[in-house]
């Protein structure tokens, strides 16, 4: 039997992969569109308790034991996630230009607006317009949250302290919208919501693509993107949820299996016109691999705040989004209210393994009392980080997992600690006592820029629309492509970057 032949493949039907499927099968094309991960329905799946996920078939670095973590499930890593939905700067676009870092962006903060706002009236996004580092916008479609204890006090210290907290942009509704219910404030959406106001693309951009006809398939595997032999794109192999292997036909295939998992596809696609795997042309791919390396700080306030409430995001403060006057680290950061997690037992595992006895249940009993704030570092990219197939472990499929290569440079070490300091300045000036954590993590869920975007092919791996510069009819426009990191949540400009990559597509064919 001759393979099925379709006008596009995505590979990857995650935060970028479920906008491309929404917008192209909506356009009236017939869509493939192929995820490893399980299809959970929220409404049954989640309700009965923590759901079961796939391994990210991600590897630490084993100098630096940094990792970095994403979910493989229809919906991609937006499933869990924590509904933060911030736009870059205007600045972020142009770090070389304006700041002599980095590198600037093939598109402006003003061609991607439009986009921001189609995919923020798409989700229903909350939020405010009380940020005076951003541009004038257009009121977000929604209002913001109403802000729990947590974030009213870190709003009040933020104020007393001289800053400027803004109410935090997110994807959870903040009232009922377009048939979908207000959010209930459970806290949580990191063990799957079941309610129907989060804004993960389950319940916002897969509902609509089903109903558009899209050909969704959950437990299909990519293993290689084919090409013909004058190098352009045929097509995939993938394996199914039975374990067969098969071939899908297109001359054009969507890449969106996110910045860990696409070069390491890419470079096993090998083929007579690419015998070093696809795209690999720049020498590029894999590399300048950025982390928002996680890190939090925690204060006691004397009275309850009830800072496992609500949902992440509260307030945040930028006033040191493009760097501090005088500081030793390059651009700057957010700092915004996080959850404190839920149940209290999790509080303990995670933070205060190391204390015992009297010191626990003074801890312990400080629960409900804690402000956790999360700090968004801008990381700057180094090619010598990167994502590689790993040498000493395989999937299922015998193929090599993917292995993180990143350390930290003194820059990133010195934003880290400035933020710690301006964090504790907030919450003492809010009122807090002097009982304090925080720390620094070895890992992320942020994973940015293995296929950078640029004009210059040898300076990048696809151009301002997302199309390979090798490699005609191969598209990639998800987490890969930022060319500088931000230092906010980078989802908002993933669905972004993905609505316009699939315009452009709808276009071009209507011509
Ligand atoms: C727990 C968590 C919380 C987060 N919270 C926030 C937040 O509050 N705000 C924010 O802005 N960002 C947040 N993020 C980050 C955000 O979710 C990601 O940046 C974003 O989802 C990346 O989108 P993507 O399309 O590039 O990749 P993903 O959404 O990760 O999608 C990649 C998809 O590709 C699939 N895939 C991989 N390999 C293959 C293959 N070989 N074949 C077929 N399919 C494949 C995967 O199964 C997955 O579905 C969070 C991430 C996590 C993990
Ligand atoms: S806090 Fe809101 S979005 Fe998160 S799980 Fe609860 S109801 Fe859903």
């Amino acid at each position: 039997m001759s393979p099925l032949s379709y006008d596009a493949i995505v590979v990857g039907v995650g935060a970028a992969g479920s906008v491309v499927t929404e917008a192209l099968s909506g356009a009236g094309w017939k869509v493939l569109a192929l995820d490893e991960g399980p299809w959970y329905n929220p409404f049954r799946d989640f309700s009965r308790g923590p759901a079961r996920r796939m391994p990210a078939g991600i590897v630490s670095d084993p100098d630096t034991g940094f990792t970095a973590g994403m979910t493989k499930a229809v919906g991609g890593s937006m499933v869990f996630y924590a509904g933060v939905f911030f736009r870059l700067h205007e600045s972020d676009f142009q770090t070389r230009s304006k700041c002599g870092c980095g590198v600037d962006w093939p598109v402006s903060y003003q061609e991607l607006a439009p986009y921001y706002r189609k995919v923020e009236v798409f989700t229903g996004a909350s939020g405010g317009n009380k940020n005076i580092f951003e541009v004038p916008r257009e009121p977000y479609p929604n209002p913001p949250h109403k802000l729990s204890g947590a974030a009213w006090m870190f709003e009040k210290g933020a104020r007393a302290a001289g800053y400027h907290p803004a109410p935090t942009p997110s994807s959870i509704l903040s009232r009922a919208y377009r048939g979908r219910p207000a959010c209930t404030y459970c806290n949580m959406c990191g063990e799957g919501c079941m309610v129907g106001d989060h804004g993960s693309p389950l319940m916002t951009f897969i509902p609509e693509a089903k109903k558009h006809g899209a050909d969704i398939r959950p437990l299909h595997k990519v293993l290689t993107i084919e090409t013909d032999r004058r190098g352009r794109v045929s097509g995939v192999v993938f394996r199914d949820r039975e374990g067969n292997r098969a071939k899908a036909v297109s001359d054009l295939v969507v890449l969106t299996a996110g910045a860990a998992h696409n070069p390491v596809i890419l470079m096993r696609s090998r083929g007579p016109a690419h015998p070093e795997g696809l795209a690999s042309k720049s020498g590029l791919l894999g590399r300048n691999l950025m982390l928002h390396k996680g890190g939090r700080y925690m204060a006691r306030f004397p009275k309850p705040v009830k800072g496992f409430m609500g949902v992440s995001g509260g307030v945040n403060v930028q006033d040191f989004y493009e760097g501090a006057p005088g500081a030793d680290f390059l651009r700057g950061y957010t700092l915004y209210v996080s959850m404190t997690p839920r149940p209290p037992s999790r509080f303990a595992d995670w933070y205060l393994e190391d204390l015992w006895g009297k010191d626990l249940v003074e801890a312990m009993d400080s629960y409900d009392r804690m402000v956790r704030v999360a700090v968004v570092g801008e990381d700057q990219a180094r090619p010598e980080n990167r994502v590689i197939p790993d040498p000493d472990h395989t999937d299922e499929d015998g193929l090599p997992l993917v292995r993180i290569s990143y350390s930290e440079s003194d820059n990133e070490r010195s934003l880290f600690s400035h933020a710690v300091g301006t964090s504790r300045e907030i919450c003492r000036a809010g009122g807090a006592d002097d009982w304090e954590l925080f720390w620094s993590e070895n890992d992320s869920a942020h994973i940015l820029g293995t296929c950078r975007m640029g004009d210059n092919p040898k300076t990048s791996v696809v151009d301002r629309w997302g199309a390979c510069h090798d490699v005609k009819g191969l598209y990639i426009c998800d987490s890969s492509v930022f060319p500088t990191s931000g230092a906010v949540n980078p989802a908002c400009t993933v669905l972004a970057l993905a609505a316009r990559t699939a315009d452009r597509l709808i276009r071009r064919k209507a011509r």
